[in-house]
């Protein structure tokens, strides 16, 4: 087992201003202060989020002299590929990112039949702690801003059109903020990321609201600030237990922010959207899958606009957790069934690369010096 490596927090800067941190109307202020017409940034911001391109050489419809002064000022390399590791026969890569500061972080992408989705980090580390999740051992590093999120996903478009993977070229459809971080700890360069990637082009890359998915231990006052957002993206709540006893330990935050607020929240959600709220529950074996917690489960949610997710616990290094017997596992589906809950069980995709969920745990490096 390699242990995680941590360092006492350093004085870190921010990384560069990207033209994904920016809207749209930003962007043309911004070129304007380099010297160039409004209109460019439309340009720049085309070959960006339509083309996939951030190579001034295939700008042709920008003068060269001015395609590296623009890039220059708008698309700075934010993450650069530290390692790439592909799985479930070649449909699945993972990617360990190195950020401006050294700073690490990865991202999954998953090829399906009818879908790519690519589950990105909002955090360096994350500061939740949850025991059996590898990434909450290392605690938070830091916030990535919205350009290094954006920067995972048009990394994994461009994955995905190649046809590099299994299954052949494809358009990224989905994105998942169950990486690395708790999203809703970095709430406001998150929902800047969600825009950039949902505003249709030129503002953005125009995915389907309902195409991304906001995962959260259950931080209340930012999922209620979600709410008034207006937004379609659908909100999936991490609860790994029914009762507050046994969720103080699974999920500590909830020990500031109970059950009952933190559906309340959720039913918040599903009332102002329409959309059913998505139930995260690993399956930790003779921990949270006994039939009893799978009938508190079904009150908990009987008549709600809610749809459980069950993951099979994948183990982390260092856990005496496992995932649940198989027989445990149907039998918590069953009840909640019975009790009219839509269930699935999630599949385990990336399980032998570490790239399953909760697995990510990329080992902080050294941050550089500027
Ligand atoms: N911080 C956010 C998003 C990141 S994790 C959240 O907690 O929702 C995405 C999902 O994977 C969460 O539901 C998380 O609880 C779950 N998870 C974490 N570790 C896991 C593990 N070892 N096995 C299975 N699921 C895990």
């Amino acid at each position: 087992m390699t242990l995680p490596l941590v360092f006492d927090a350093p004085r870190r800067g921010k990384p560069p201003t990207h033209l994904a941190d920016l809207t749209l109307v930003e962007r043309r202020a911004a070129v304007e202060e380099v010297g160039e017409k409004p209109y460019r940034a439309d340009q720049i911001s085309r070959h960006y989020f339509t083309r996939l391109s951030s190579a001034p050489a295939e700008m042709t419809d920008l003068p060269m002299t001015i395609r590296d002064r623009l890039a220059g000022a708008l698309l700075p390399t934010l993450v650069t590929e530290q390692q790439a590791l592909t799985c479930d026969e070649g449909a699945t890569r993972k990617t360990v990112w190195r950020l401006f500061d050294g700073a690490l972080v990865e991202s999954v992408l998953m090829r399906y039949p009818d879908r790519s989705t690519v589950c990105v980090s909002s955090q360096a580390g994350c500061g939740m702690a949850c025991p059996f999740c590898a990434t909450g051992q290392a605690g938070l590093t830091r916030n990535l801003s919205t350009a290094e999120i954006v920067e995972q996903v048009l990394a994994a478009a461009r994955v995905a059109a190649s046809g590099e993977l299994a299954g052949g070229a494809s358009r990224l459809s989905n994105v998942v903020f169950m990486g690395m971080g708790e999203p809703l700890a970095n709430y406001n360069a998150v929902l800047g990321a969600v825009r950039r990637l949902t505003d249709p082009s030129p503002a953005g890359l125009g995915l389907a609201q309902r195409h991304l998915t906001l995962s959260t231990v259950g931080l209340v006052p930012a999922m209620r600030r979600l709410v008034e957002e207006k937004l379609q993206v659908t909100l999936a709540v991490s609860l790994h237990a029914p009762d507050d006893e046994l969720r103080d330990t699974l999920v500590p935050v909830n020990t500031r922010w109970p059950l009952s607020e933190v559906m309340d929240a959720a039913w918040s959600y599903a009332a102002a959207t329409g959309r059913r709220v998505s139930i995260e529950y690993a399956l930790i074996r003779d921990i949270n899958d006994q039939p009893e917690r799978a009938r508190l489960l079904a009150e908990l949610l009987r008549g709600r606009l809610a749809h459980v997710n069950l993951i099979p616990l994948n183990p982390t290094p260092g856990s005496q957790w496992t995932a649940s017997r198989r027989e445990s596992e149907q039998e918590f589906v069953r009840i909640l069934r019975r009790a009219g809950v839509s269930t699935t069980v999630r599949d385990t995709r990336g399980r032998e690369i570490d790239a399953a969920c909760g697995q990510l745990a990329a080992l902080q490096a050294t941050p550089v010096d500027h």
